[in-house]
């Protein structure tokens, strides 16, 4: 494992496409423990860069849910929107090194040539601006380590050349959390186990911008850590999209006592906490007994 010498620095990203729920808590809340657990700093950053899958109001409602919860972060809320400068120096830097490239080739395309994206575009020299732009995958990670999982082996995908801006202009999520992560200078991602192989790309991405010394830096691959999945009782993965119930402030305690229990925290032999900060004060202890 690489050894940071700087001071611990984590996040916790939500994407604003509805308020909190029993799931994403539990993303939130074992990032809260681990970077606190840590001595480190907890860093909130909103991800709105999807405007189609957006929902009015959701950013404010889960940042509000937050300190309802007593997850208070370090620093100001950083805004995925208004990073946009940066993402297009990372695609002009990337461009001018030639490591991206781009594409028109549409889904239904792709799918014909096979599973993964093969490259077709590599060579053709496209400039048209309604295209995507590829990331030319070189050298494609072949394993790497998680701290709840592991050993990781990469899966066939890592090979591909992925998306970092969308045919439709939109800024692709690895672009951005990559871009954000190493700009905040995050040590540490604490996060859903449903992203572990997304870090496969996101780790190749950001070694590259390393190679190009994109904002002039160096900064070191982060450490990872994806948490087990909190599932519905059908066995889905709980999400916004399956209609999972907003966090009710009236109810935090019991909602952190119950995140903490799918974090693997057993039940506080203190029982009766009636405030959330000392329940978050015991998890914090018990994770750092815990998940060193
Ligand atoms: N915004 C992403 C999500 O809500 C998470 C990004 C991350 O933690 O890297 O699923
Ligand atoms: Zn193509």
């Amino acid at each position: 494992m690489v050894q940071h010498a700087e001071r611990y620095r984590g996040r916790f990203a939500p994407s604003p496409s509805g308020p909190l729920h029993a799931g994403s808590l539990v993303a939130a809340l074992g990032s809260y423990l681990d970077a606190r657990a840590h001595q480190g700093e907890w860093f909130v950053r909103i991800e709105d860069i999807d405007p189609p899958r957006e929902v009015p109001g959701a950013a404010d409602t889960i940042l509000r849910q937050l300190e309802s919860h007593g997850l208070h972060w370090d620093g100001d809320v950083v805004w995925q929107s208004q990073q946009t400068p940066r993402y297009q120096r990372a695609i002009a830097e990337l461009s001018t090194a030639q490591r991206c490239y781009h594409c028109d080739c549409t889904r239904a395309q792709i799918k014909r040539r096979g599973t993964n994206y093969d490259g077709h575009c590599r060579n053709r020299q496209l400039q048209d601006q309604y295209t995507a732009i590829r990331f030319l995958n070189t050298h494609p990670l072949q394993h790497f380590h998680d701290r709840f999982h592991g050993h990781i082996q990469c899966q066939p995908s890592a090979t591909e050349d992925f998306i970092l801006r969308r045919r439709d202009q939109l800024w692709a999520y690895q672009l951005a959390v990559v871009c954000d992560d190493r700009a905040a200078g995050v040590t540490d991602i604490v996060r859903g186990e449903d992203l572990l192989h997304a870090s496969t790309w996101q780790l190749t991405l950001w070694q590259a911008l390393n190679d190009i010394q994109f904002d002039a830096k160096t900064v070191p691959l982060p450490r990872l850590a994806h948490l087990p999945l909190v599932r519905g009782r059908d066995g889905r993965k709980l999400s916004k999209q399956n209609h999972a119930p907003a966090l009710d402030a009236e109810t935090a305690l019991d909602n952190l006592m119950a995140a903490g229990r799918q974090l693997g925290l057993s039940r506080p032999e203190t029982e009766g906490f009636i405030r959330v900060e000392e329940y978050l004060t015991w998890a914090i202890d018990t994770w750092r007994a815990l998940k060193k």
